[in-house]
């Protein structure tokens, strides 16, 4: 599969004025965990709710209020880094993050940084056939969420908005092997994909439910080879980081921006000094928000309302065992089950949601639809014509067994190509059993030779200088063949309509 046959793609270079320059770049990703609850309530995290209506005791840091773990976000966590080829840590702790946050009451974040749940795994991004970086996972921690300040409602007053404060994270740390804008979005992207098959993390990025803050540093071509044998950060470059983005575009053109700046800084001999920046996108520049902060700024010690968190093997074991198929196996398998190319394969399991529609339609066993002709459909047709209303697929209005029963009248010859394009415009707009459209409709294929025959004979009657000529010039066949379709409404079947014009003109 993937992991053995790919080849890594070449790091983005820079020219600067003097030379010439490489990127380094990890990605820390605050995925907020799919669940009902919170991570330390029982408040519900539905989006878009009255402001300040999800709002437990403890989620407003009322006195006394205890946390109590979600053990569903706990699983969450440990699905994630299943998917992610992780090592789980049986047991993780909780530490206290002091920092005034004027959205989370408490003062404090509750987050893992010195034993989080999660341990080291990989996320594979293809950049192109056969062309794939390994990014290395470092962690996986849970954190709370913070609230959200409201500054523009009012002139002269900032609102706070606690709905989302204690909402469960999971912070996804990358090892420093993305090696360029396309490749860090390409990593956001897989990451998200594979949290959404495995329904830990719905990925919504306008929500906010998957923001990422990004480390870029710069370094001369072979330090980052020095540092990947050495595992010595000293060969890289001291980094900035640009916080908390969530747009796969402007992920890119902040990197792109911050590389610059930091080889027109290294290149006038100056030095990076490491700090937090943000990226505005009016502007299309980052600028600097805070020094970089040390953990040791934060205070951060062992929470005394919880306990370490200890979970069992056998619990991760029953975990692991109902994971779904994930993103590259099910690629794999399009591939080799239905004789999908690698573009098409990867169009239909780009998102779990297009790759269940497929599959639906497809079907399983000996009874299932041919893949290539269902795949044809689906993407042609279907993504085309949904793309057109700017819908998703789950706001199709032709259901799986709707797309289902237009292939299957191809496949029988009940309808030809043209027509079942006709057919699907139907069943889109105005829905309906297509078997049942066509017979209503009378658009089903003349097959039977003697109908097609007799309209031949009618075209070559009416016609006889043109017979004259196509006796001469063969090619004008096709000319007949145009009459003839014309004649049946586009339901005569193509390739019988060539063979009777050809044995009737005697070419
Ligand atoms: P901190 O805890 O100070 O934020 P970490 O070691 O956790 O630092 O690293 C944070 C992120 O920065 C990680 O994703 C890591 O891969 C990335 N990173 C570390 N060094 C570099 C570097 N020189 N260039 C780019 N990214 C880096
Ligand atoms: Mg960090």
């Amino acid at each position: 599969m993937l992991d053995i046959a790919h080849t890594p793609p070449a790091p983005k270079v820079i020219a600067g004025a003097k030379q010439d320059w490489e990127l380094v770049i990890g990605l820390e990703v605050h995925a907020q965990v799919s669940s009902n609850a919170k991570l330390f309530s029982g408040a519900s995290t539905t989006f878009g709710a009255e402001p300040n209506s999800n709002v437990a005791f403890v989620d407003a840091a009322m006195p006394g209020m205890l946390p109590v773990i979600n053990e569903f976000c706990v699983a969450q966590a440990v699905r994630t880094g299943l998917g992610l080829k992780a090592g789980i840590n049986l047991t993780s702790a909780f530490d206290r993050k002091n920092y005034f946050y004027p959205d989370l009451p408490q003062g404090y974040q509750i987050s893992q940084l010195y034993h989080p749940i999660v341990g080291e795994g990989e996320v594979i991004v293809e950049m192109g056939e056969g062309i794939a970086r390994r990014v290395r996972i470092e962690r996986i921690h849970l954190e709370q969420d913070a609230g959200k300040s409201i500054h523009d409602m009012d002139p002269h007053m900032s609102f706070v908005d606690l709905n989302r404060t204690g909402v469960a994270l999971m912070e996804i740390v990358s090892r420093p092997d993305i090696r360029g804008p396309e490749e860090a979005a390409a990593y956001v992207v897989k990451l998200r994909q594979i949290m959404r098959y495995l329904g830990t993390c719905d990925g919504n990025m306008q929500n906010g439910n998957l923001r990422a803050d990004v480390n870029v540093s710069v370094c001369r071509p072979g330090d980052y080879e020095r540092y990947q044998e050495s595992q010595d950060f000293s060969h890289l470059g001291t980094r900035c980081e640009i916080k908390n983005m969530n747009s796969m575009r402007f992920i890119q053109a902040a990197i792109e921006y911050e590389a610059r700046r930091q080889i027109g800084i290294l290149e006038d001999g100056g030095t990076i000094v490491q700090e937090t920046r943000l990226y505005d996108p009016d502007k299309g520049e980052t600028r600097s928000m805070r020094s970089k902060e040390e953990a040791h700024d934060y205070r951060y010690f062992p929470c005394p309302d919880l306990l370490p968190l200890e979970i069992e093997q056998a619990w991760v074991d029953d975990i692991a065992a109902a994971l779904p198929e994930l993103p590259d196996a099910k690629k794999a398998r399009f591939m080799s089950e239905f004789g999908l190319t690698d573009y098409d394969a990867s169009v239909l399991t780009a998102d779990v949601d297009n790759a269940a529609y497929f599959e639906a339609v497809v079907g399983g066993g000996s009874d299932g639809r041919d893949g290539k002709l269902a795949a044809n459909w689906v993407i042609n047709e279907l993504f085309g014509r949904l793309k057109k209303e700017d819908h998703t697929i789950t706001e199709t209005p032709v259901s799986a067994d709707q797309l289902g029963g237009i292939v299957d009248l191809i496949t029988k010859g009940d309808i030809s190509g043209k027509i079942a394009k006709e057919l699907f415009e139907i069943v889109f707009t105005e829905g309906g059993d297509p078997a049942e459209i066509v017979e209503a409709r009378g658009m089903r294929q003349v097959t039977d030779t003697g109908a097609i025959e007799a309209a031949v004979d009618k075209v070559i009657a009416d016609n006889p200088a043109q017979v004259e000529k196509a006796k001469q010039n063969p090619k004008l066949a096709g000319w007949f063949v145009g009459q003839v379709m014309k004649a049946t409404g586009g339901k005569a079947n193509p390739k019988a309509v060539n063979q009777i014009v050809a044995a009737k003109l005697g070419l």
